[in-house]
């Protein structure tokens, strides 16, 4: 029998470990500006088209390369990082497998430009699929320009499989955050489709930080820094009431590079418990260093798994130093730490996160009845007509009844109940506040109580789903424009969805840089600040990924109607209480908030008289 076996030719080879390297346009980022890092550039340009679908541009001003390591650097396993297997355990730079820019050469057309400071002229090589086109020599500034074009033109299930343009650009931006933290001394500038995302100048370690992910971030932060013989640690965290329900501000770095790090994530976590609200996920920093003898980086082979030979003292350590700056910012929360600049933006601060909003009821007043689109239906008017409420207060039990088929919550409602009712509702008017949070009313067969913040959340969503399907404006109050500032994915991701943001009576322009300029908002929004809305808004629209046009929408639905709602300790006069109860009746599924959580509860006459037996 023959000879079966072959060897693979090398573009073949470096097809395949271009799969295990690049995932995404973002890996390519990742790769390029590592490898700039470890070029000594201290001023690194990126220029991104297309989300990196068409070009992915990396001009460092690094030491550059001769003609023929140029030629080199795209061979598999051709590095300059390590010369031998002793060399992985005490790796202090970034890549060093020597397999990125061999597989970006298989993937993708790529353009290099290179010169050496010592040189006079640089080299310019051009490589499509891994097959060298050209090479020759060119006139170029000291340092090198990579550019990327067309990934993953000869692998068509994989540029299938790239994600919208929002989805991939954020991952790019994950990708760059990481490497801008890590490297504060060095100058980035990010562009998309030409225009500025990024301009972060040298600076520390704090003033990145606060270039990264905006002013706001700067009187949240609480230094932490402990130092042990196993590993030393400084950085940030957040402050508890910054805490966000979105992760993406959590950041461990190893010997100045990223790492994902579930175990140690938990010990932070930990030293939060009891203080943080529900649902949401402090801000960190950290930085740790140890000996790289003691690390093992290769087990994951995008390198951001790295495992620890102290793992558990290492967990505790973070522990206690994270409880101890917690605790020191309790105690002493005004020499926390030195505020190097004045900001004087309008930020959210502690009280305004957390503290109950006071407000002053205007007893004349009836917040929902200006709300013009709330319910097209007169029948919600506060001033309509007993019998069109009787109408209204059909339709309860019809939602009820239509409940008890799908749910075993309502199970225990009889149908005999359902049909007297009607005749009843008119003495039933009497509404009860508990907690300034439950709206409690007799009903035929028993007590209701109802959630106040969800039954707005409930009313609004439908409001918001049904504005959003027929493409309408919605009535909207404007304001003294007001420019707040996001960060960079946040823009995009809003400037994405602004369409619907106008439909639903948002008035928002793009102010350049990652600012943006409110003028108007949904009428029926709560009085909240704008920006608290929008914030809140952002905050629980980008938890998650959704894709496809009409999951969008019931998530933009979703998401302004719970940054919209009353809180939960909102004062309501009887009058407000039956709008609220009239419009929650009147939604197509009034039992559920859309977040799946229950509004409606029954306690039935006879189990308030097994109570007084
Ligand atoms: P690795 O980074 O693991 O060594 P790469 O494939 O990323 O492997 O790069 C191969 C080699 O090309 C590097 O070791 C380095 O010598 C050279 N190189 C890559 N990018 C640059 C750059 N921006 N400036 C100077 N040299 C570079
Ligand atoms: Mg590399």
């Amino acid at each position: 029998m023959s000879d079966i076996i072959q060897l693979l030719p090398d573009s073949v080879a470096n097809q395949i470990a271009a799969g295990e390297v690049i995932q995404r346009p973002a890996s390519v980022v990742k790769e390029l500006v590592e490898n700039a890092i470890d070029a000594k550039a201290d001023s690194i340009t990126i220029n991104i088209k297309d989300a990196g679908k068409t070009l992915i541009q990396i001009i460092d001003n690094g030491i550059g390369m001769s003609d023929t390591d140029a030629r080199l650097s795209f061979e598999r396993h051709a590095t300059s990082k390590i010369r031998n297997a002793d060399d992985l355990f005490a790796i202090s730079t970034m890549g060093f497998r020597g397999e990125a820019l061999a597989s970006i050469a298989a993937i993708a057309h790529v353009e290099l430009k290179t010169k050496q400071e010592d040189n006079e002229i640089g080299t310019q090589i051009i490589i499509e699929g891994s097959k060298v086109n050209s090479q020759e020599a060119t006139s170029c500034v000291k340092g090198t320009n990579f550019a990327v074009k067309n990934l993953f033109y000869n692998v068509p299930a994989r540029r299938k499989f790239l994600k919208s343009n929002t989805t991939e650009f954020g991952h790019i931006i994950s990708e760059f955050q990481r490497i801008a933290l890590a490297n504060p001394e060095v100058e980035f500038k990010l562009y998309n489709n030409n225009s500025e995302v990024y301009l972060l100048p040298k600076t520390n370690i704090r003033q990145r930080i606060v270039s990264v992910f905006g002013k706001r971030i700067n009187q949240n932060l609480i230094t932490i820094e402990s130092n042990t013989s196993i590993i030393s640690i400084k950085g940030f965290i957040g402050k508890p009431e910054y805490a966000r329900k979105k992760s993406g501000e959590q950041f461990f770095f190893i010997n100045n590079r990223y790492m994902r790090n579930p175990y140690f994530y938990k010990a932070i976590l930990n030293a939060y418990a009891q203080i943080l609200q529900p649902e949401t996920v402090p801000s960190y920093f950290l930085f740790l260093e140890a000996d790289p003898s003691t690390l093992d980086v290769n087990i994951h082979p995008t390198k951001t798994e790295i495992k620890f030979e102290d793992q558990q003292a290492i967990w505790q350590i973070i522990h206690s130093a994270v409880k101890q700056a917690l605790g020191k910012n309790n105690i002493a929360p005004s020499i926390d730490f030195n505020q190097e600049q004045g900001f004087d933006i309008p930020v959210l601060s502690k009280e305004t996160e957390f503290k109950t909003p006071r407000i002053d009821i205007d007893h004349s007043f009836n917040p929902f009845e200006t709300k013009s689109t709330f319910n097209k239906n007169p029948k919600s008017s506060a001033l309509s007509l007993e019998k069109e409420n009787l109408a209204n207060w059909d339709k309860l039990y019809d939602g009820f009844e239509k409940e008890n088929q799908q749910s075993d919550d309502f199970s225990s409602f009889s149908n005999e109940n359902n049909q007297q009712s009607i005749t009843d509702t008119s003495i039933s008017e009497k509404y009860f506040h508990v907690k300034n949070k439950y709206i409690l009313t007799p009903v035929k067969s028993g007590l209701m109580i109802i959630d106040q913040k969800r039954a707005h959340e409930r009313i609004l969503f439908e409001k918001f789903l049904q504005t959003l399907s027929i493409q309408s404006s919605a009535t909207q109050t404007s304001l003294y424009p007001k420019t707040i500032e996001l960060d960079p994915k946040d823009h995009i991701l809003l400037m994405d969805i602004n369409n619907d943001l106008k439909n639903l009576g948002f008035d928002i322009e793009d102010f350049g840089g990652n600012s943006i300029v409110i003028n108007g908002m949904p009428a029926d929004s709560s009085n909240q600040e704008p920006e608290q809305i929008i914030d809140k808004f952002l905050n629980e629209y980008s938890s998650g990924e959704v894709d496809a046009k009409t999951q969008a929408k019931e998530k933009i639905a979703k998401s302004l109607a719970k940054a919209s709602a009353i809180s939960s300790n909102q004062k309501l006069s009887n009058e407000e209480m039956r709008e609220m109860v009239d419009m929650l009746f009147a939604c197509q599924n009034p039992n559920y908030s859309p977040f799946g959580k229950l509004i409606v509860s029954i306690i039935k006459t006879d189990e308030l008289e097994k109570r007084f037996i």
